[in-house]
């Protein structure tokens, strides 16, 4: 613990005099452009990937990068992209996987959550991934999870449409959404191409878009 809080000294010391003036322009209201949607993990950071700064995402981060699909008893996820949406307006929606998902390598070798009841429960928003890479054979594990990384960013995509805020976005044109996957080693990103749906390299096709 001792080396965060070093980290806030440092952080009130020598940052946060040098940004004075942004944290002042932001200290009683923020315009983020777009919602980030990723997984908890320690090793994708969403504002140093995308080089943001504060004011610019707004950011929902859970196990595996999930989006329950909208129903009688909507969740914090659900209440957070209906304010991104609503309240703040957004204009684009990110859902960012990455390699080597612990979430993901769980459900790929069908891992025994018991120890864990309630990471099960939440990784069934992710069963339609499952069942389309079950359908599949892979040559080795990795290549099994890669699949479940990407798959589930798509099953996510379609979980967001029954969102009715962002069912509305889409249908008028002022929504966009963008599936993402992270590759930690090589620090590439792959985007989901809606027509052929498939993942390509963002760097060489920055247009890429979902829907
Ligand atoms: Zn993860």
């Amino acid at each position: 613990m001792q080396h965060i809080i070093e980290g806030f000294l440092n952080f009130q010391k020598e940052i946060f005099p040098h940004q004075k003036e942004l944290f002042r322009s932001l200290a009683s209201s923020q315009n983020p452009k777009a919602l980030f949607i990723s997984c908890s993990d320690s090793r994708l950071v969403p504002e140093l990937v995308t080089q943001q700064e504060p004011g610019q995402l707004f950011v929902i981060r859970n196990a595996g990068n999930i989006v329950p699909s909208f129903g009688p008893e909507p969740g914090g996820v659900s209440a957070t992209i209906e304010y991104a949406v609503v309240a703040l307006g957004v204009s684009d929606i990110v859902i960012c996987g990455h390699s080597n998902c612990g979430a993901m390598k769980a459900i790929a070798s069908c891992q025994c959550l018991d120890p864990m009841p309630a990471v099960a429960h939440w990784l069934r928003y992710s069963d339609a991934a499952k069942a389309v890479v079950e359908k599949k054979s892979y040559s080795s594990e990795d290549e099994k999870v890669n699949a479940m990384v990407q798959e589930n960013v798509i099953a996510q995509l379609n979980n967001i449409k029954t969102h009715p805020s962002v069912a509305v976005g889409l249908r008028n044109s002022t929504l966009r959404l963008h599936g993402w996957v992270y590759d930690i080693e090589s620090g590439v990103i792959r985007a989901l191409e809606k027509n052929s749906q498939q993942f390509v390299s963002l760097s060489e096709n920055p247009e890429v878009y979902f829907e």
